[in-house]
């Protein structure tokens, strides 16, 4: 993909370094926050509950990488996969826990963060649950089903004086890091526009991603979020307004969720971002315009774990080195525990994302009417 940029530029020594500096090698710019300090800090235990997909897919080689946590317990209703992956990483086996024996993890002074795995209607539950038993805790995107839940699980956590973490990934991941610092500093002006679009397919008609009691919605739960998500650090500010579009070619597979659903949000300064989601298709592109000299910044691949390109005017952000993107996320949230940083990932952020998809719904109802956040 390709936009052109018909005038000629006129770059200021700022902005030309950091051109350079984002396409020659984006990641050590970034690598200033706070969150990438080296302090000798303790080794956190993570459990991860819910052994599916992401957790041992991603989320259990990520913790073979991370310097501040490691993978200390296991949570599964599924006695192969307790053996199995409790084998495979030689879980103690007072460390390895079925649904019925969760509570008790309160116990196990092996584990200081329950990571929250599971399908997204349950969030909320084994978070709170985590949290009453003294751990901090970490939960999958999206945080919960509805904003009333997210506030339960915030207020759970404050009054157990646990931390809690959403699995946005993203912000450890430097081509999202540039964007976020765009946001912030206007090197290349304020933004102007945004386009964002993430699609996936969904293949199995089974899998609970299909089901709305435990997945909440559809593709706006799943992988809009992602869109809101890069629009709001993109434009280091709140939209104020959403406006959304459902579109369905499968009825019968797509009968409780939503399949394709495009929406705008609107910030204070006229902005707009354009999004789209869809579980019929394929493609995880991200275009954002500036307003010096027509500047524009593209990611392809922009929402996966690995494998994304980025360019800014055309020119590859080449040197952006590839980062694990989970571990960089764990890392941080255990310095957190200790330090007391700004993960920028916290239970505050995952609640607004709901509070906009909340909104986003209400316009769907509203027969795509505009609707004020
Ligand atoms: P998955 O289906 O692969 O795993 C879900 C796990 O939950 C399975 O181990 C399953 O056995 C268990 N489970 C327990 N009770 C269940 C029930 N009643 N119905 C269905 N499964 C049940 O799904 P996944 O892709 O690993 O997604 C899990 C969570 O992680 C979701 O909230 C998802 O949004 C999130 N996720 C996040 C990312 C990311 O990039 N941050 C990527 C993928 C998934």
């Amino acid at each position: 993909m390709s936009t052109p940029n018909p005038k000629k530029e006129v770059i200021t020594t700022s902005r030309r370094d950091f051109i350079r500096a984002a396409s020659l090698g984006g990641a050590s710019l970034l690598t200033a926050s706070p969150l990438f300090g080296t302090a000798n800090l303790k080794n956190h235990g993570i459990a991860l509950v819910g052994l599916g997909q992401y957790a041992m897919g991603e989320l259990a080689p990520a913790l073979q990488q991370t310097k501040h946590c490691h993978l200390a317990g296991l949570v599964s209703g599924t006695p192969k996969k307790r053996a199995h992956y409790g084998s495979k990483y030689q879980i103690p086996k007072e460390n390895i826990y079925d649904y019925e024996r969760y509570d008790s993890i309160s116990d196990n002074k092996d584990i200081d963060i329950v990571y929250v795995v599971l399908p997204n209607s349950m969030h909320a539950d084994y978070s709170i649950r985590a949290a009453e038993a003294g751990k901090h805790v970490i939960t999958e995107k999206p945080m919960g089903i509805s904003v009333s839940e997210c506030d339960r699980m915030i207020d759970a956590c404050k009054s157990n004086g646990v931390t809690l973490n959403v699995g946005y990934r993203l912000h450890f991941e430097p081509h999202h890091q540039v964007v976020a610092h765009l946001g912030k500093e206007h090197t290349l002006g304020a933004p102007l526009y945004l386009r964002a679009e993430c699609c996936q397919v969904m293949d199995d008609p089974q899998q609970w991603r299909l089901r709305k009691a435990l997945a909440g919605g559809g593709a706006v739960y799943d992988i809009g979020i992602y869109c809101i998500q890069v629009a709001r650090y993109a434009m280091n500010a709140e939209p104020i307004a959403i406006t959304a579009q459902e579109f369905k070619t499968d009825p019968v597979k797509f009968a409780e969720v939503d399949e394709t659903v495009t929406f705008q949000l609107e910030f204070d300064s006229g902005v707009v971002a354009n999004c789209t989601c869809s579980y019929n298709a394929h493609g995880h592109k991200l275009y954002i315009a500036y307003s010096k000299n027509n500047d524009y910044l593209e990611v392809e691949n922009a929402f996966y774990y690995r494998d994304l390109s980025g360019s800014i005017n055309g020119r590859p952000m080449d040197n952006i080195l590839p980062v694990n993107q989970q571990a960089l996320q764990m890392d941080a949230i255990a310095q957190s525990i200790v330090t007391g940083n700004n993960t920028g990932i916290s239970g505050a952020e995952g609640r607004q994302d709901m509070v906009i998809i909340e909104a986003l719904y209400r316009s769907l109802e509203s027969g795509n009417q505009r609707i004020k956040i």
